[in-house]
């Protein structure tokens, strides 16, 4: 694939040679335009985010009793990363933050913390002069409120995303969802959905399996949602992941989660998108914080303080 960053060099190449005063140049002055500044490109991201499902419910279930949309029709429509982790605190907020800073986020899990290093939206919205209402974060938990900005000096609210939070369960988030879509036609979404979670921690093993069909459910309405809306269609990037797994059976099983087993670190990944391989599964292991890079690649931004890389496989070679 061609990289933000060599389309953006490829840019100032041209423009140079207008400034020099090739025949295309018809401007009365010979000045250069005021530049409109807005997004780099129409791409638009969507951050799907199921909190706590474990991928022995998922992925890994050879069955694929509770994912059947994810598994059977979404997948073959993109790319999946089988080998894909949470390295860091396996915790709801920690886990949000480093999805959206690239960085692995040791902050309390009560929402009295933000992220320390820059989310995506402060980026885009600080590269760009992408507008508030362009930039949310819809969640179920309220405390993820803390993923709308940073607090580096650098950055920080002024460059924040919109909140809309604190919704009863996920078809209330999906609901709300697809209101702001339609109403402020956002380019870059993290939405929160919290079943799958709570049912856990309930410990209601039939409510935690069925939240995992209902939210595989909501997540292919919302493919479908995608595709008939002018603005979004062929131009949007869903990225389905979660915050962290719960414990494996040897580990304290289905309930809690926030270890370093193997249930807790292990989760998701699935890309889909106009530039990502279709029926497409990646051959090397991926964490949390390649997420803001590959998000960055997609938007052409540079995100200077994440830890993460590029997942560069998933993406259609350059034509
Ligand atoms: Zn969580
Ligand atoms: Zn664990």
């Amino acid at each position: 694939m061609q990289t933000g960053l060599t389309r953006i060099l490829m840019v100032v190449a041209c423009s140079g040679v207008l400034a020099a005063g090739c025949a295309g140049d018809n401007r009365p002055s010979g000045k250069p335009e005021t530049m409109k500044r807005g997004a780099a490109n129409d791409n638009k991201v969507i951050l799907f985010v199921i909190d706590g499902p474990r991928h022995t419910e998922a992925f890994d279930d050879p069955a694929h009793t509770h994912v059947p949309r994810m598994w059977d029709d979404l997948r073959m429509q993109g790319a999946v990363v089988p080998q894909f982790f949470n390295n860091g605190r396996t915790l709801t907020n920690p886990g949000h933050a480093a999805i959206i800073t690239g960085t692995w986020q040791d902050i309390a899990n009560d929402g009295s913390e933000r992220p320390t290093k820059p989310t995506l939206f402060e980026y885009y919205r600080k590269a760009y002069a992408v507008a508030p209402e362009e930039t949310y974060v819809v969640s179920g938990k309220g405390k993820l409120d803390v993923c709308s900005y940073s607090t580096h000096p650098d950055f920080g609210a002024p460059f924040g995303a919109t909140e809309s939070v604190g919704f009863e369960d996920d078809q209330a988030v999906f609901d709300e969802l697809t209101a702001i879509l339609r109403k402020n036609k956002p380019r870059l979404v993290l939405a929160c959905f919290p079943t799958v979670d709570r049912t856990g921690h309930g410990r209601d093993y039939g409510g935690y399996l069925a939240a995992i069909s209902q939210v595989d459910s909501l997540l292919h309405q919302l493919w479908l949602f995608l595709q008939d809306d002018p603005f979004y269609a062929d131009q949007t990037y869903l990225i389905v992941t979660n915050d962290h797994g719960r414990h494996d059976e040897k580990n304290g099983g289905f309930a809690n989660h926030g270890c370093a087993c193997d249930g807790c670190r292990r989760i998701m990944f699935m890309a889909l998108g106009p530039e990502i391989k279709a029926a497409y599964t990646a051959s090397d292991d991926y964490d949390q914080r390649d997420i803001c890079n590959t998000v960055a690649e997609i938007l052409e931004l540079s995100v200077l303080h994440s830890e993460g890389r590029v997942i560069e496989e998933i993406f259609k070679a350059a034509p």
